[in-house]
């Protein structure tokens, strides 16, 4: 049994219980024990100065590289885990494009394996959609599943056959595993740098149509809506796809994606960064 720990005066925000005020915290066991708004006593416990610092629950980053195996020069799982947990990320999503890709149940075991001696943050291993990211045939999702991968993507790499997308939205949905997509039309993104508009104008640059985009979001929640299955939509960057899934989430389609960062805050989300902290 770990020594008891206190952490003093720090502000505890807490979304799920709305909390953002400031607390004392006790942790037995790795488990908060006792929340405070009166000092705690010390009870032969380890106490950290928290005052003026965030105490949070661990954040969960979906979307880690973490480059093992095979380009370990870049980040290994020990390297990409001690950052997760410094800035306090106590558990990754790790992409499937490794070298080898991570489309079988051997490379996620080595993942894990790996993760587990690291014993950092917790690592969800993410298995790809197509072998070897090539976007032809589908991986063996249930084998990437019983070797514990928690959803299937291509990462930056579009599907860019409906027919493996519907079929890969079939065999996942049993399965339980989200379908992690990076929605771009290669034929209307060919060559473009950045998305069309004055920007691309003023420095020269070859645009990237919305719509290289946002038909790509339209085909995935007819597919949705047709077969079932459960979407998210990584990389979102148009207004127009923003509509799009929030209309399907409106009928009540499986579908999340990741917020562009210009949204303003939801009114359920019960604080704000950057609001004052409460004494
Ligand atoms: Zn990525």
């Amino acid at each position: 049994m770990s020594k008891p720990i206190i952490i003093r005066g720090g502000r505890l925000i807490d979304p799920r219980n709305r909390v953002d005020a400031v607390r004392d915290v006790r942790l037995e066991d790795g488990k908060v024990a006792a929340v405070s708004e009166k000092p705690l006593p010390l009870d032969g416990a380890e106490e950290i100065q928290a005052h003026g610092l965030w105490v949070t629950p661990g954040f969960i980053d979906l979307h880690a590289h973490l480059r093992e195996p095979g380009e370990e020069g870049k980040e290994t799982i020990l390297t990409g885990t001690r950052a997760a947990v410094a800035g306090g990320f106590t558990a990754v999503a790790a992409m499937p494009n490794t070298r080898p890709v991570n489309d079988s149940a051997l490379v996620t075991r080595l993942v894990r394996q790996r993760a587990a001696e690291a014993d950092l943050a917790r690592v969800y291993p993410v298995g790809a959609i197509s072998k070897g990211l090539l976007g032809e045939e589908m991986a063996e999702l249930a084998a990437l599943r019983d070797a514990g991968c928690v959803a299937v993507t291509d990462d930056g790499r579009p599907v860019m056959s409906a027919s493996l997308m519907r079929r890969v939205l079939v065999y996942s949905a049993p399965l339980g595993l989200p379908v992690m997509v990076h929605e771009e039309d290669l034929t209307l993104s060919a060559g473009g740098a950045l998305t069309e508009g004055p920007r691309a104008t003023r420095l020269g640059l070859l645009p990237i149509p919305r719509s290289a985009e946002v038909v790509m979001v339209a085909r995935d929640l007819v597919l949705l809506e047709e077969v079932g299955g459960r979407l998210h939509v990584a990389h979102l960057s148009c207004a127009a796809s923003v509509a799009l899934v929030r209309e399907a989430k409106r009928r009540g389609l499986r579908v999340t994606a990741r917020p562009p960062r210009t949204t303003s805050p939801s009114p359920t989300r019960p604080w704000r960064a950057g609001t004052p902290t409460p004494r």
